[in-house]
């Protein structure tokens, strides 16, 4: 897979990379081949999923030594359920869902899966349930095909048309001439950021995850394109657990929950009317990017 890149494109990609803070961290291991910062025990069973809960207990954790980023935060997410974080920017939000995919171990306390520690289970098996769409994802220079079975080892080819489909992105690849086969990123077609987010969603619903994690999916994009691509996130995120991170919150305003972070811990939760009753931090953030608006 190497070969696909020269040398300097990969250096400006694993540079965004770092830069945007959450991309597909399994692509990026798997293209880098780095060390991870975490590991296996040894034999770790796999995660075994038969209800997708999540919950953080406790959690502690920085990424310096003496900088705590996430300061003893607890949630639960009921399986099925599409809970918000929200919160200012550096709060830790992006932090959370780099935890859940198990980028790094917390300090202390525990990340549960199903009720399944996932520091104890095959980290291939907890990455492989959770399907991240971040702000702004990376296209290779290869078909776009090739761009959707990416998100899965072995991805045939009904698996794609049908992550194409849910993705509503199939009757834009239907009117290309070269269908599945178009050439796509720097050398190829260029897609709109709209387009390019389709076949990110795409990319991780060829996985079938039971987990969804979105990190901004949609904040890199005009109003309407955003309204567009949520229509599609509510849709495909309906029978899954679902965790949106959002800067704008009347993105997240219909969530069952609300998680308001505020310097790594949780300031305030409730649903978006409970929050506004509350008159407190999302009541405040609220009414600004109301006015913004
Ligand atoms: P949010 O997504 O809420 O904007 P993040 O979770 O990305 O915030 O970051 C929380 C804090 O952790 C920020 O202060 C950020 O600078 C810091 N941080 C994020 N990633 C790293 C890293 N790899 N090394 C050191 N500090 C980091
Ligand atoms: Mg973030």
């Amino acid at each position: 897979l190497m070969q696909l890149f020269r040398p300097l494109d990969m250096l400006g990609w694993v540079y965004r990379t770092i830069r945007q803070g959450l991309i597909d961290m399994a692509e990026m291991f798997r293209l880098m081949d780095t060390d991870v910062e975490v590991e296996d025990p040894p034999s770790a069973p796999a995660l075994i999923i038969r209800r997708p809960t999540v919950a953080f207990e406790n959690v502690v954790f920085g990424y310096e030594r003496d900088r705590t980023i996430l300061n003893g935060l607890s949630f639960e997410v009921p399986a099925g359920d599409n809970i918000a974080i929200v919160g200012p920017s550096g709060a830790g939000k992006s932090t959370i869902a780099r935890l859940l995919f198990r980028f790094y171990d917390p300090w202390s306390g525990r990340i549960l899966i199903d009720g399944q520690d996932i520091a104890t289970v095959k980290q291939a098996s907890v990455r492989e349930a959770i399907g991240i769409v971040p702000q702004d994802s990376v296209l290779f220079n290869d078909t776009i095909g090739y761009n959707i079975a990416y998100g899965k080892d072995g991805a045939g080819e009904d698996a794609v048309r049908s992550a194409a489909r849910d993705a509503a992105i199939m009757p834009f690849i239907e009117a290309l001439p070269q269908g599945f086969e178009t050439e796509v990123g720097e050398r190829g077609l260029k897609l709109s950021g709209g387009e390019k987010q389709r076949v990110a969603i795409a990319r991780t619903l060829v996985k079938d995850p039971p987990i969804l994690m979105l990190d901004e999916a949609t904040s890199a994009l005009d109003s309407r394109t955003e309204q567009d691509i949520l229509a599609t996130l509510d849709r495909i995120s309906r029978h899954r657990t679902t965790l949106s991170i959002a800067h704008r919150l009347s993105t997240v305003a219909s969530a069952h929950e609300i998680l308001v972070l505020d310097q790594g811990k949780l300031a305030e939760r409730g649903t978006h009317t409970d929050l506004l009753k509350m008159d407190g931090l999302y009541a405040e953030m609220w009414a600004r990017q109301q006015n913004e608006e």
